[in-house]
C-alpha cells in the first residue's frame, strides 16, 4: 500500500472546500471559468511576486441594508461581489474582499437589519484600506461600488489619499450607473419609468437573484407603485430625514428574476471591464481628464 504523506492527506482534506468553491463560482451570473486571484489567499512570502504580477487592486464595496422584506439584508454586498470577482478575472486584478459594514441612508437607516456607520468614519476608514493597498505596493485602485451610501465616503477617502504617493491612481464607479433607464426599457424588462431602477426594486432584486436566487423571496413582497423618475434619467441625489409610511423598497418587485438579472449583470460587467481596459490604456496620459 504507498504511503500516504501527510501533506497528500491534508490535500485530500482541503479538496470538499475547494469543490464547494467552485460550486459558488459556477453559480455565478456568468459561466466563466477563469477564477479571479484573492487578496486574502495569498500567503505572506509570495505577496510582493502577486502584486508585481497583478498591478490592478480591486476594492468591492458593499452594505448591510434592508431591501425589503424579499431580499436578504446583503443585497447589495451580494451583488457588488459577484461582479468583482469576475471583473477581478476578466482583467488580472488582484481581488480585495468585499467590505459590508458601511454607511447606508437616512432612509434606510431606522429599519430593523440595517447596520449603518457614520459617514465622517467611513471616510476615514475607506481613507485607512485604500492607504495601506497603496503601501502595499499596489498604484493602482479599481473601487466598485455596490451601494449608494458609499459615493460620498469612498470619494471623500480618494481625495485624501490620491495626492500622498507618488504615482498613484484611484478609480471608482458604481455597477448600476452602467444601466441606465434607457438602456434597461430598451431591453423591455420592467414596465416602470425609471427601467426598474430604485432600492430593493426589481432591477436590484433580479441581480441579487443573478447570483443567490435562493435568498430571493418574492412571496413576502406586494407590488408598489412605480417610483417617480424625476429627471427622465439624468443621475440626482435626494435625501430624506424619515421614511414614514415606506416599506422599504420600491417598484414592480413581482418582475424581478434571476434571468433578467443575469442579463443586467452581464451588460454592466463588460462595461465595467470595458471602463478598466480604457483606463489602463490610456495611464500614461497626464492628468485625470
Ligand atoms: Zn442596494
Amino acid at each position: 500500500m504507498a504511503q500516504v504523506s501527510r501533506r497528500s492527506m491534508l490535500l485530500t482534506g482541503l479538496a470538499l472546500p475547494g469543490i464547494a468553491g467552485s460550486f459558488y463560482r459556477n453559480s455565478s451570473a456568468d459561466n466563466s471559468s477563469v477564477t479571479a486571484k484573492r487578496f486574502e489567499e495569498v500567503a505572506g512570502f509570495e505577496l510582493a511576486d502577486v502584486v508585481a504580477s497583478h498591478p490592478l487592486a480591486i476594492l468591492p464595496l458593499g452594505s448591510l441594508e434592508f431591501h425589503g422584506p424579499h431580499n436578504p439584508l446583503g443585497a447589495d454586498s451580494i451583488i457588488i461581489s459577484g461582479i468583482s470577482e469576475q471583473v477581478a478575472a476578466r482583467t488580472g486584478g488582484l481581488l480585495f474582499p468585499t467590505i459590508k459594514f458601511t454607511q447606508c441612508p437616512a432612509h434606510t437607516a431606522h429599519f430593523s437589519g440595517t447596520i449603518s456607520i457614520r459617514p465622517e468614519v467611513m471616510t476615514m476608514y475607506f481613507a485607512d484600506v485604500l492607504r495601506n493597498i497603496l503601501h502595499i505596493g499596489f498604484r493602482k485602485i479599481f473601487i466598485l461600488n455596490g451601494h449608494d451610501g458609499n459615493i460620498g465616503p469612498g470619494r471623500g477617502a480618494i481625495a485624501q489619499v490620491a495626492d500622498e504617493v507618488n504615482g498613484a491612481a484611484l478609480l471608482l464607479a458604481s455597477w448600476w450607473e452602467f444601466l441606465p433607464g434607457e438602456l434597461v426599457k430598451s431591453l423591455g424588462m420592467f414596465h416602470q419609468a425609471n427601467g426598474g431602477h430604485g432600492h430593493g426594486g426589481p432591477l436590484e432584486t433580479s441581480a441579487v437573484a443573478a447570483f443567490r436566487p435562493d435568498l430571493i423571496h418574492l412571496d413576502k413582497a406586494r407590488d408598489l407603485p412605480e417610483p417617480p423618475d424625476l429627471s427622465g434619467g439624468t443621475p440626482y441625489f435626494l435625501q430624506k430625514s424619515t421614511a414614514v409610511d415606506w416599506p422599504g423598497y420600491s417598484g414592480k418587485v413581482s418582475e424581478a428574476s434571476a434571468e433578467k438579472g443575469k442579463k443586467l449583470v452581464q451588460i454592466s460587467e463588460d462595461a465595467i471591464v470595458k471602463l478598466i481596459e480604457n483606463w489602463l490604456q490610456h495611464d500614461e496620459v497626464p492628468g485625470s481628464w
